[in-house]
């Protein structure tokens, strides 16, 4: 780091330049705009939670299978399916709402860039 003014050698912590006096400029702000530069290029694993959750409407574990929880999608549909039968039906809707927040949530972490696990609910 150089003066700008007379180019004298700068210290890190220097607040005036040595020979001139000139205030030495905050780099501050400079980092702050290369971090958001950095932020900017990492890749996005977006993901719409609004998706997962008609994906998840229109099939069971569909949402899941979206969002990256492929095994748990194809678990919960296999799950579904079954207490369906076992139930005469009346787990159908219950398991179909859970599956749709379920969905929602994961999505939305996911898009947020949290960690969820293979096996995660809500
Ligand atoms: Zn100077």
């Amino acid at each position: 780091m150089t003066c700008h003014k007379c180019g004298n050698q700068l210290f890190v912590n220097d607040q005036f330049c040595s020979r001139c006096g000139e205030r030495v400029k905050s780099n501050i702000s400079d980092n702050q705009s290369q971090s958001t530069v950095i932020n900017d290029e990492q890749p996005k694993r977006s993901k719409s939670a609004i998706l997962a959750l008609i994906l998840s409407a229109l099939v069971v574990g569909l949402g899941q299978l979206y969002a990256g929880q492929g095994l748990k999608g194809i678990v919960l549909f296999g799950v579904w399916i079954l207490a369906s039968i076992v139930t005469v039906g009346m787990a159908t809707f219950v398991i179909w709402v859970i599956n749709l927040i379920d969905a929602y949530r994961i999505a939305k972490k996911v898009d947020q860039g949290k960690h969820v696990d293979e096996w995660e609910f809500f």
